[in-house]
């Protein structure tokens, strides 16, 4: 293929017991899935449909070094367990949904609970606060042959310099992996490559330069990144 300029690399994560790369095609992200963290926002977590927004693939970085965003001065952190889709479908069932999972990471999603704040006022849209440069630090991906599905006793943690902030299971998710999973596939097809975010718990809050983040989910990964 001809092209007018050489295109962007490939944005991809690395693989736990490979060599080889996860190449990454879109990231999904579900807003609002644990009751605590939906009520801290100032929400009702009756349990209407989820709902979704996307960061950029090459927002996806290693977990070691956050560069602080520009135009914020409230950068939240959101641990969250990732879904790596391995396999592609349309319409998939609840009942074969994991049967799409290649493995699973630990990532934050970085917002700019400022800008975020202002768009939900405003009713537009979210890109601003959420889908920034690097706003998506992820673990290495570790594939169902290394550890398989996260058990749901399973916790989900986050410290800031060494003082937990965030501390849940990962059965306190509304709506579950394979419900996310068959719902996103009835309105965009799923391709292998495909990422999903799947919300975080109660505990967000703002870091600043300098903050050493660690967090992870038991029995997958753990991340530790520092603001920068
Ligand atoms: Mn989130």
């Amino acid at each position: 293929m001809n092209y007018v300029f050489e295109p962007c690399s490939q944005p991809a994560a690395d693989v736990v017991g490979s060599d080889a790369k996860f190449p990454i095609r879109r990231v999904f992200c579900v807003g609002r899935n644990y009751a605590a963290h939906t009520r801290e926002m100032g929400f009702d977590p009756e349990r209407e449909d989820p709902f979704f927004f996307i960061k950029p693939a090459d927002a996806i970085i290693p977990a070691k070094e956050m560069p602080y965003p520009p135009q914020t001065k409230d950068l939240h952190h959101e641990i969250e367990l990732v879904v790596a889709i391995g396999k592609g479908g349309v319409d998939i069932d609840e009942a074969t949904a994991l049967d799409h999972v290649f493995g699973y990471a630990v990532g934050i999603d970085f917002t700019r609970r400022d800008l975020q704040g202002a768009a939900k006022k405003a009713g537009r849209p979210w890109d601003w606060g959420k889908g920034f440069d690097n706003s998506g630090p992820m673990s290495p991906i570790v594939p169902l042959a290394e550890a398989g599905h996260p058990d749901p006793k399973q916790k989900i943690w986050l410290s800031v310099n060494g003082e937990i902030r965030q501390d849940a299971t990962l059965n306190e998710l509304i709506w579950k992996i394979p419900e996310v999973i068959s719902i996103i596939s009835q309105s965009m097809a799923l391709k292998p490559g495909d990422l999903i975010f799947s919300g975080t718990p109660a505990g967000v809050a703002a870091v600043v330069k300098g903050d050493v983040l660690t967090g992870g989910v038991e029995g997958v990964a753990e991340i530790e990144i520092k603001i920068v």
